[in-house]
């Protein structure tokens, strides 16, 4: 048996193999349609019709919840699926010079939107050696920021043919929906080059997917991508990540899709503030100096502990109402 596996947190970007059985043409087409599907426009918003799921990037209706793919991604995801190996390299994703070229779409956002959009920016750029710059009229590889009202979601990584990146934000009062900090921090770390936690090839060490609970349809938001070549940049499998999904995502019933199988602090898939690894994870991924050090290890902890509270969303009554603009999905 063999598995399509993608590089995860270091996602230098090898895929490698791991065992999973050959698949019927039927299969195939099937898998083809799902991942075609989940790059649409026109999704539903789940959150809107599901009382169950309380996730917003989750259900956003693209790839495990959040993640626009490419034309060449979703040729080699299935190219890999049907064969039951793997083929090809998925490229290194990293931004070049550690900068992330960005436009934020005229007229989608209001100033305390875009305010708090240069808000996580400024935390990203605090806590790791990653820089954002404004794209110029020479620039041909951007992030292009935009409102629709279908959710939050974004394109992984840099990719040098790609042109457009995508990353987009349904408008909402500043700490609500996705415009909670840690789930704009959460978009903007696919942009930078990362997948989902509970992906990584050895999550069965930490969580069990209770697959009667999932919806149908909704599996392959679950697959594991493993290797045995990539480094998960040293660091434990994290339940509390603000990467990783919430026990119930793409739940049909509300029971827990994902169990945690060891005890932690915290709560699993938490969407209220980045933690200390997940910024550790970026430092690495970018080679940040020092990110390899215990001594500065040590300063970025206590670092974070005092941005932690920074980032918790206001209580209601903190926040200063706000009506958000709704941009009609053009795509
Ligand atoms: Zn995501």
């Amino acid at each position: 048996m063999y598995r399509l596996c993608i590089l995860l947190l270091a996602l230098v970007g090898a895929i490698w193999c791991v065992p999973s059985p050959l698949k019927s043409p039927e299969q195939v087409e099937e898998y083809r349609k799902f991942l075609q599907q989940t790059r649409q426009g026109n999704n539903t918003f789940l959150v809107s019709s599901s009382a169950i799921a309380p996730g917003y990037w989750e259900n956003s209706g693209k790839f495990e919840g959040d993640i626009i793919l490419d034309d060449w991604q979703i040729d080699a995801l299935v190219t890999d699926y049907a064969a039951g190996r793997s083929a090809y390299i998925w490229p290194n994703t990293r931004w070049p010079g550690n900068v992330v070229v960005y436009e934020i779409a005229a007229g989608h956002f209001n100033q305390a939107q875009i305010n708090h959009i240069m808000w996580s920016i400024h935390l990203i750029e605090h806590f790791s050696c990653t820089r954002f710059r404004r794209r110029n009229a020479n620039d041909r590889n951007y992030v292009r920021l935009t409102g629709y009202n279908n959710g939050c979601y974004a394109s992984v990584g840099f990719w040098h043919d790609r042109g457009i990146h995508t990353m987009n934000l349904t408008p909402n009062v500043p700490d609500r929906g996705c415009f909670t900090i840690s789930i704009i921090i959460h978009e903007w770390l696919h942009v930078l080059g990362f997948f989902h936690m509970q992906s990584t090839y050895n999550r069965y060490d930490y969580v069990r997917i209770a697959w009667e609970n999932v919806q149908r349809g909704s599996e392959h938001n679950f697959e594991r991508y493993g290797t045995n070549i990539v480094s998960n940049l040293g660091l434990p499998y994290e339940y509390t990540s603000c990467m990783h999904y919430f026990a119930t995502a793409f739940s049909t019933n509300g029971r827990p899709t994902i169990v945690p199988l060891r005890p932690h602090n915290g709560v699993m898939g938490q969407q209220v503030y980045v933690t200390y690894y997940d910024w550790l994870r970026l430092r690495r991924h970018y080679n940040c100096p020092g990110a390899w050090s215990a001594e500065e290890a040590k300063l970025l902890e206590a670092e974070v502990e005092k941005y932690i509270p920074l980032m918790a969303p206001k209580a209601d009554d903190e926040i200063i109402a706000d009506t958000p603009e709704v941009v009609e999905n053009q795509e």
